[in-house]
Parts: structure tokens; C-alpha cells; sequence
């Protein structure tokens, strides 16, 4: 498939139908892996610096069109969609422009995470390599109302150097590059959290030793993560935002769920 440079296409209309489906692709996995249930959670993808493509309010993430998406500005304000959007798309937007580097914003109600977001002052450190590679230090923000400001600012904190966040008794958020990229992270975040919740009920887990810290670490900061944990500076991250390259995914659909649900259902 081609793949046309931002350069010729500014507002990148020209792989919308792309990101749409990207969009109602991820949605799929995360229903199909209970990581929202009903009409819980809200994806978007920044298809161009001003232009968000969003999930609107009150739909099953399982089982969406690509027609039905909605496109937001960076104000908040609607400028397609038949459906309104969610007023969570408060915390994406304040995401979008505080984190130029990122292009992606999936916010879900994964169950072990937010069963330790409940529970937990904050989560155990050096478990496992891939939760401290791809989540970091995973901070669990501050409760505050779904779709307010605050809840946007609760996780003021920690937005610059992080790439995922749990919300004190609600859900979770995390970012990336493409809409797979915040997704899998968000898998990761739940794969953890339910580690841990297995682990605990054999004892106090084990740590990854001192040197083996280090060394994730240095892998990490040569990969550009963010993590405030580093002794030298990581490679600075781009201050504007920056062109698409490439394809979203090679992968294959989760095909056998893209079907609407049977009418009477919701
Ligand atoms: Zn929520």
C-alpha cells in the first residue's frame, strides 16, 4: 500500500479510511480481551496536527463502524462525526498537546489494573523487563470525574515522561505512536497488573537485581522511552508535530469480530 508523505497531505485525508479502521480495529481487541466492557473506553489517533479521529460517546469499542468515528480539533471542538464525542476527549486532547511525540491515546478499563488502581498507593518496581521497558514506573493518578478537566490534569505529573497511567478507581491510559502502539501497551499494562495479582498469592515477588535495572534502563533510553529514572539525558524528543512513516500494522484482523451486534443488544 502507499503510504503519501504528510508533505502532500497535510491534514491526511488522503489515509483516513486507513486510520479509521486501525481505529475500529483496536477497539475490537479491546473488547475481545475484557479490557472494556459495554460502552466503556475512548481511542484516538492525531491523523494531522490539527485533525483527531475519535470514538464517539456511547458505543461498544467491539463493534464499531469506521463511518462512525468522529474528528475533533485540538480545542475540543466537533468538525465530523454524526455521533458526539465523548467528553472524556478532554484527556486525549490535553495529551495531544502537551506530547508532541506521541499520536495516540487509548483509555480503557482494564480489570487487574484497575482492580490495584483501587488498592494500591503505587504499583512494585523491577518485576518484570517488559513492564519497566515499555510502561516505567506506571503512576496511578488521582481520582477525579470522567470528562472534567481535572480528571485531564490528574495526570499532570507524570505526562511528560510517561507513557502510561493508571487512574485511582476508574481505569487506565496510555499513548503511542500509532493506535497498536498505545493499544499494546495498554495489553502490557493489564498482562502486569495481573501478574502481580497472581504473584502476591505465593509471597513477596522477586526483583530484578541492581545490574539487571541498569541494563534495561540503557535499553530503554537508547529506544527513545520516556523514564525519569535515567542517569544521562535520553535523546530529546521532537517539539512539534511530526510526519506519519510508514504503515500503522502489517497485521491481520481480528476479522470474526467485525460484525455488528444482533439488533436488541447495545
Ligand atoms: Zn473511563
Amino acid at each position: 500500500m502507499c503510504h503519501p508523505s504528510n508533505e502532500s497531505d497535510p491534514a491526511g485525508v488522503n489515509r483516513e479510511p486507513e486510520f479509521r479502521e486501525a481505529l475500529c480495529e483496536v477497539g475490537r481487541r479491546l473488547w475481545a480481551k475484557n479490557l472494556v466492557a459495554s460502552n466503556d473506553g475512548n481511542l484516538s489517533f492525531r491523523m494531522a496536527e490539527n485533525r483527531v479521529l475519535c470514538t464517539p460517546t456511547m458505543v461498544s469499542k467491539g463493534f464499531m463502524d469506521p463511518e462512525s468515528l468522529a474528528v475533533v480539533n485540538l480545542e475540543g471542538r466537533q468538525v465530523s462525526g454524526a455521533r458526539p464525542i465523548t467528553s472524556e476527549i478532554r484527556l486525549h486532547l490535553h495529551l495531544y498537546r502537551h506530547r508532541p511525540d506521541i499520536r495516540a491515546v487509548v483509555h480503557a478499563h482494564p480489570p487487574h489494573a484497575t482492580a490495584l488502581a483501587i488498592v494500591c498507593e503505587e504499583l512494585p518496581r523491577w518485576i518484570l523487563p517488559e513492564a519497566e521497558v515499555n510502561l516505567g514506573l506506571l503512576p496511578i493518578a488521582p481520582y477525579a470525574t470522567p470528562g472534567t478537566q481535572e480528571f485531564a490534569d490528574a495526570i499532570n505529573p507524570w505526562i511528560d515522561d510517561h507513557d502510561a497511567f493508571l487512574l485511582r478507581n476508574h481505569g487506565a491510559v496510555t499513548v503511542g505512536s500509532n493506535p497498536y502502539d498505545a493499544y499494546y501497551r495498554m495489553e502490557t499494562v493489564d498482562q502486569y497488573c495481573r501478574i502481580l495479582l497472581l504473584a502476591q498469592q505465593y509471597g513477596e515477588p522477586g526483583r530484578i537485581p541492581p545490574a539487571g535495572r541498569d541494563a534495561l534502563l540503557e535499553m530503554k533510553r537508547k529506544a527513545g522511552l520516556p523514564d525519569r529514572r535515567y542517569d544521562s539525558a535520553p535523546p530529546p524528543k521532537p517539539e512539534h508535530f511530526t510526519p506519519l512513516k510508514g504503515p500503522l500494522t502489517d497485521e491481520p484482523k481480528l476479522s470474526p469480530l467485525a460484525r455488528k451486534p444482533e439488533s436488541g443488544s447495545s
